[in-house]
């Protein structure tokens, strides 16, 4: 059975390190010579809108899954006109516009920060008395790890910070005073058996995660169950979706989804019974999924812009490293560790070791 997947970065690469124990192959299409799961699999070198490889893929893969969110419509529509592509494209079209993203939220009664549509400076300037201060300017399409957003403090911040927009249509959020963030993951099969992970604690900074906790038991499991369980019945989802939410108060405000397998989801490799990158492969190909039960405390750090010294981590009791085979390069994300405990105490120690060596290489 080969499976394709649009791209080949990281996430590509542990899709596939995770299918071959269940003799998967493998078919990526990634405009970069030197994506880093290309070893991991055969390599259509070219553009995404490339029709040729396109149909290439679509006649050698005997099911398209991608790693990425930002597929153009119609790459997904041609692919599903001539091959089994999961998720479907409706996820992709919702996720890929944060403004259809926040009406599709709302419309399933999943609460948001208030927000409006944003085309001129004369837009923002008249909606934000009531979306009301501090507030978030992001770009509607194509934002990712904070890129394109700028945070509004004063009425003088808006016309800089819809300037560095360059004219691009925009959505303006109310800033949400959260305690935490937080994200679920869950896998749905062909045959629409679903499963849950325990909720990922997130920290992020600059807009980027940095580091995501296992969190078996959290009292907001349920509501975030309930809220996710919904988005994929309307979207007649197969695959992994992550929900990233905010904690305000004991209620959960949704942030955004993404229709892949997720960073905040890394731990499950070591931290869960079966993986999401597993679970992802066995919901697309219609297997019984696994399950999703913690196995000991886990958290995950993130390198940005330099590798981590392998001895350094590897001496953390617990500790398992992802190198991505990916050039060091400032903001990009290189590799990522989980450490494993059986305590609380234990893995903070541990985590804290770690994201010193973290931040010791990040440059972003
Ligand atoms: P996003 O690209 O929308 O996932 O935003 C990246 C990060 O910026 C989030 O994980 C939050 O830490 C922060 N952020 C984005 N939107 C908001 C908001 N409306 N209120 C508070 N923090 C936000």
């Amino acid at each position: 059975m080969k499976v394709g997947v649009l791209g080949a970065g990281q996430l590509a690469r542990m899709i596939a390190l995770a299918g071959y124990p269940l003799g998967l192959d493998f078919i990526f299409l990634d405009p970069a010579e030197d994506a880093c799961a290309n070893k991991l699999g055969e390599h259509l070198h070219g553009d995404y809108n490339d029709p040729q490889l396109l149909a290439e893929l679509a006649e050698r893969a005997d099911v398209v899954t991608y790693e990425f969110e930002n597929v153009p419509a119609n790459v997904a529509e041609f692919l599903a006109a001539h091959t089994r592509v999961y998720p479907p494209a409706l996820a992709l079209a919702v996720a890929q516009d944060r403004l259809v993203e926040k009406n599709f939220l709302n419309n399933l009664a999943i609460p948001t920060a208030a927000y409006a549509a944003i085309d001129t400076l004369e837009q923002l300037n008249q909606v934000m008395p009531t979306i009301g201060y501090p507030a978030v300017l992001k770009s509607r399409t194509q934002g990712y790890d904070g890129k394109g957003q700028s945070i509004l403090k004063y009425e003088a911040d808006l016309a800089t910070a819809w300037h560095k927009l360059e004219g691009v249509p925009a959505i303006v959020e109310a800033f949400v005073p959260f305690s935490r963030e937080v994200s679920i993951i869950a896998a749905r099969n062909v045959s629409g058996e679903l499963v849950f992970y325990p909720l990922s604690e997130n920290t992020h900074r600059g807009g980027i995660l940095r580091v995501a906790k296992s969190k078996a038991n959290d009292p907001l499991q349920h509501q975030a169950e309930t809220y996710i369980s919904r988005l994929m019945a309307a979207l007649d989802y197969v695959g992994v979706l992550a929900l990233e939410l905010f904690d305000v108060a004991g209620e959960l405000i949704a942030n955004e989804f993404a229709p892949r397998v997720h960073n905040s989801g890394h731990w499950t490799i070591e931290g869960a019974e079966t993986s999401q990158f597993e679970n992802h492969l066995r919901a697309i190909l219609d297997q019984p999924l696994g399950s999703t039960a913690a196995v000991g405390k886990t958290a995950m750090v993130n390198f940005i812009g330099n590798l981590p010294i392998t001895k350094q981590i590897l001496t953390i009791p617990g500790a398992h490293l992802h190198l991505y085979d990916k050039a060091p390069r400032k903001g990009r994300k290189v590799a990522h560790a989980t450490v494993r405990a059986e305590s609380t105490e234990q893995l903070a120690i541990a985590l804290e070791s770690l994201n010193r060596l973290a931040e010791k290489a990040d440059d972003s």
